[in-house]
């Protein structure tokens, strides 16, 4: 058996390349998605793995399968609940047919929106299970070696790691969504960093971390130096009083709408100068988020193997 992606975080100090943005590349390459991104995937399956290709050759050790918007939830959404199962396992398939040994595939996870679990929303937790075992079960069945969840709503995120729990033995990775207010870094429900770290451990994620979001806040954005400093700030907000494996994977900064297209600020050289203070503030997994180009993840995986 290759080692898992939990057995490399313990059997080795590696620091790990995690790639996810794929909806930032295909912006970046001019591709137009006129549908829904998991349906852009299984109708451009070439398009789809040379991007998984890309990522693994720009130092990624492991790839997320875009399906953020294939929950049974978003799929209502965009007329595609019949298609969640094809969508979630061709998504894992696909990508790992390109991924060699010793990369791994994550089928990825996100909230359920546009409802959410009662009383936040009014789904119950046996149909916020139901809908996570369906989307699940198919990443896990085109050969997801890890499953990633990201979400803004801790309980939604606790039911997706028994979820797995209940159908596989695979590392989870789960990462919450931080707003910054004047309390600091809390998640949509109010847990601080570590607290909200320490729950998702307790339920059996593997890895706990924080991704995309509003790290840094909007009165700042004129300041898009700064912005990856804000990551490693919470990087040690996760640590204090928590001592699991850590990821974290910002923006490339707040977008802004310039010219009818969406920009973000920061750059691959900004990252490349920061992520090595994510790393001495405890973080095992790096990586990106919304607006993280290629190049980005170039000079994060220079800046983290030096
Ligand atoms: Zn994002």
């Amino acid at each position: 058996m290759p080692e898992s992606l939990v057995e490399r975080l313990q059997n080795t100090d590696e620091i790990l390349l995690h790639y996810f943005p794929l909806h930032s590349a295909l912006a970046d390459w001019g591709k137009d998605l006129e549908s829904h991104l998991s349906e852009w995937i299984v109708t451009h399956p070439d398009a789809y793995q040379e991007a998984i290709r890309l990522s693994l050759e720009a130092g990624c050790d492991f790839v997320s399968t875009s399906t953020q918007a294939a929950s049974p939830w978003r799929a209502e959404v965009f007329g595609m609940r019949s298609k969640v199962h094809e969508h979630n396992y061709l998504s894992a398939k696909l990508a790992k047919e390109v991924t060699p040994a010793g990369k791994y595939v994550a089928g990825f996870v996100s909230s359920t929106n546009p409802d959410f679990l009662e009383p936040l929303g009014k789904m119950t937790r046996q149909e916020v299970y139901n809908g996570y075992k369906e989307q699940i079960s198919a990443l896990l069945e085109g050969g997801s070696d890890v499953i990633m969840i990201v979400g803004n709503h801790i309980e939604e995120s606790i039911i997706a790691i028994q979820v797995t729990k209940d159908l596989a033995n695979v590392p989870i990775v789960a990462q919450n969504v931080f707003y910054l207010g004047k309390k600091g870094y809390r998640t949509m429900m109010g847990h601080d960093p570590a607290t909200a770290s320490r729950m998702l451990k307790e339920a059996g994620a593997d890895v706990v971390g924080a991704s995309c979001g509003l790290m840094k806040r909007p009165e700042d954005a004129a300041d898009p130096k700064n912005y990856y400093q804000f990551a490693t700030r919470l990087v040690s907000e996760m640590r204090s009083g928590f001592d699991g494996f850590l990821s974290i994977q910002p923006n490339a900064g707040l977008a802004r709408l310039v010219g009818g297209q969406t920009v973000y600020p920061a750059t691959p050289e900004e990252l490349a100068a920061e992520a090595p203070n994510w790393i001495k503030a405890g973080a095992r997994i790096v990586g990106g988020c919304c607006g993280t180009s290629l190049e980005h993840y170039r000079q994060l995986a220079k800046a983290v193997r030096n």
